[in-house]
């Protein structure tokens, strides 16, 4: 099989499972957004990816993201969901139309100082590993107050949440947890409709507890040479 054909099947596969999950728990699938995660992937690929109808990507690079976006029509929305680092901040926000990954507020300063006139999306990363940070992402028990200062900031968009689920262990229990989480903050920032949680091996699940935004790659695209 040539790799559009493989590509194609795979996006019908993961909109088919996408939309079966989606009737399963009652949610109608206007308000789930698929982001293809393409970090580490050619442009060929993203190229592909474009003629099958694809218009969000996601990137966890600014280097390599900022390479691709330029060679790619402008009607996409780029993605960012990698961890973050000040000095490439300026970067991704000039190109991203929504950071996924804010878990500093001196993160969102800068996002916020560098749209001016243009309101900047983000999600704040939430970690929900034992122990709280150890992979990026901040404490539930900070969660609130950062946020309401990030709330503050002028240009900024807070979508929601952005966890990343632990890779072993109770699953299940980590997106119990993130519901309750995020149903606190949503009253907290009646705004904040959003949920980005969700990627390969657990978008399933994600969308029982309320994922909206589902960032999936190899899924989709096939194995990473390597991990980022
Ligand atoms: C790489 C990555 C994804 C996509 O992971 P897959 O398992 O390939 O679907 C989603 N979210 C984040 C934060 C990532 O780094």
């Amino acid at each position: 099989m040539n790799r559009a054909d493989e590509i194609s099947k795979n996006l019908t596969q993961v909109k088919q499972r996408i939309a079966d999950a989606a009737k399963k728990s009652h949610r109608s699938i206007d308000e789930i957004t698929l982001i293809v995660v393409t970090k580490t992937f050619p442009l060929s690929d993203l190229e592909i990816l474009y003629s099958l109808g694809v218009r969000e990507f996601g990137e966890n690079r600014d280097q390599e993201a900022a390479i691709k976006v330029v060679q790619l029509p402008t009607d996409i929305n780029w993605h960012f969901q990698g961890g973050i680092q000040s000095n490439k901040l300026k970067s991704i926000t000039a190109w991203a139309s929504c950071i996924h990954s804010v878990d500093q507020f001196k993160y969102a300063k800068i996002i916020s100082e560098n749209s001016a006139g243009k309101s900047k999306s983000i999600f704040i990363q939430v970690s929900l590993d034992q122990p709280p940070e150890s992979r990026g992402g901040v404490d539930p028990q900070k969660l609130i107050n950062m946020a309401k200062q990030i709330d503050q900031l002028p240009n900024i968009s807070i979508m929601g949440l952005m966890a990343v689920a632990p890779v072993a262990g109770d699953q299940r229990g980590a997106f119990v947890r993130l519901q309750g989480i995020n149903n606190d903050f949503k009253a907290s920032f009646r705004t904040a409709k959003s949920l980005s949680a969700g990627m390969s091996g657990d978008y399933e699940m994600a969308l029982e507890y309320g994922a909206t935004h589902l960032r999936i790659g190899s899924s989709i695209l096939g194995n990473r040479a390597q991990i980022t």
